[in-house]
């Protein structure tokens, strides 16, 4: 799950890594009172931010600063509404404009190479790691923690200095990388990204300047299974952008990932949805899609199911393929039935329905004229070909 700037902000200030203050708003009437406050407060001018849950929102125009607070209610009213690789923008968050005098790309993931939580840190940031990793590789430095003692100040401060960094801003970079792994840990995390970690310019009210870093901004992802653990954060789904599809599989309670083929794939269990893929594609074809309906489902989730796989347009074939355990084949029969009389794009469908029930399911198919298979190949193999029949 991904979760917006200003709630992964929130995130790493749980950790007490330094972030500056924020207020989000959903209009330029919000934006210009915020920016009020950040200005009677004494900051020069304040940055207006984009909250979508992509990257890159600088580059397409989602983050600028204003001098004013009537500026920014104009810069906010052009922000607002705006879209950003193809999501509306719904809200945006004002601070205080940093003067930047460094970016820096500081990241934690986990790297499933070494089953270990890895931090990545390269002096070239404000750019995208990717675009960085493809131009540069080199430039990127990384870490890894041990699972038992965790990240170690050492290897902190070997990614600081790896970057560039030297005293007095090494500490500070030893505490926001240690806080980034805790960070991580503390809300099972798949990612967390501090892009720029800026070094900015600070000048006290007796007129001298310093210098330090700060987090400028924040993404997180959100391990989903791991979600079940943290109740709060559940609340931090964004419902703005969540693809109606993936919202409807959670309501369903189906693992379902879109793919992009043309054969859409029910199937019970997901190493059997793995296996079912696997042979869509020893026959020739491309799966739509990977379904997992889960154990025992009844006729409204297969119906469900089926609705789901058909919001695909590029779905020209569906392979049904239920092993019937706790799963009741009479019902998932039942439900496809059910499915068929409701749906509005009629798309060659093959069924292989084996264990419980069976026989009842297939006499149920066999009536309802559905084009059936025993056995896994076979399925697989008819399914292809629909498909492509379809296709001419
Ligand atoms: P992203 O493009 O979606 O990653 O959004 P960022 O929050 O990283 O902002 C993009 C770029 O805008 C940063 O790399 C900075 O160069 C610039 N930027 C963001 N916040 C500020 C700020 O407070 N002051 C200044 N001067 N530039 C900023
Ligand atoms: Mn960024």
């Amino acid at each position: 799950m991904k979760i917006q700037e200003a709630d992964a902000k929130s995130l790493l200030l749980a950790q007490g890594l330094p972030v500056p203050p924020w207020i989000v708003a959903r209009t330029p009437a919000e934006v210009e009172a915020a920016a009020g406050t950040f200005l009677d407060k004494g900051a020069i001018k304040v940055v207006v931010k984009a909250q979508v849950l992509v990257g890159g929102r600088g580059k397409a125009g989602g983050v600028k600063l204003a001098s004013s607070a009537a500026e920014a209610r104009e810069v906010g009213s052009k922000i607002l509404g705006m879209d950003i690789k193809g999501i509306t923008v719904k809200k945006v968050l004002i601070g205080a404009a940093a003067d930047i005098v460094k970016e820096y790309y500081l990241g934690a993931i986990i790297d499933r190479g070494s089953r270990r939580i890895t931090l990545m840190a390269s002096a070239e940031g404000g750019v995208e790691i990717e675009e960085v990793a493809r131009q540069n590789p080199g430039a990127i430095h990384r870490v890894s923690a041990d699972p038992l003692l965790g990240l170690l100040a050492f290897q902190a401060r070997a990614l600081g200095l790896a970057i560039g960094l030297r005293d007095p801003l090494l500490n500070p970079f030893v505490t926001i990388a240690l806080g980034l792994y805790a960070t991580m840990k503390a809300n099972d995390a798949d990612l967390v990204e501090v892009n720029p970690l800026a070094i900015v310019a600070e000048t006290a009210s007796d007129g001298s300047s310093t210098q330090r870093l700060v987090c400028l901004d924040a993404k997180i992802t959100l391990d989903d299974s791991g979600l079940a653990r943290h109740p709060g954060l559940e609340a931090l789904r964004d419902l703005d952008e969540e693809d109606p599809t993936d919202a409807q599989a959670r309501k369903l309670g189906i693992n379902f990932i879109h793919l992009d083929g043309t054969i859409g794939c029910m199937v019970n269990g997901a190493g059997l949805a793995m296996t079912t893929m696997d042979l869509v594609k020893r026959y020739g074809g491309e799966p739509a899609n990977f379904l997992d309906v889960g154990g025992g489902a009844r006729r409204d989730t297969v119906a469900g199911a089926m609705e789901l796989i058909l919001a695909d347009p590029k779905v020209e074939a569906i392979l049904v393929n239920i092993f019937g355990g706790i799963t009741r084949g009479d019902e998932v029969a039942a439900g496809l039935i059910e499915a068929r009389a409701q749906q509005t794009r009629d798309v060659p469908m093959v069924v292989r329905i084996v264990g419980t029930n069976a026989a009842e399911a297939a006499r149920l198919l066999k009536e309802a004229s559905f084009e059936t298979a025993t056995s896994l190949d076979a399925a697989a193999e008819k399914a292809v070909a629909l498909s492509k029949g379809a296709a001419r």
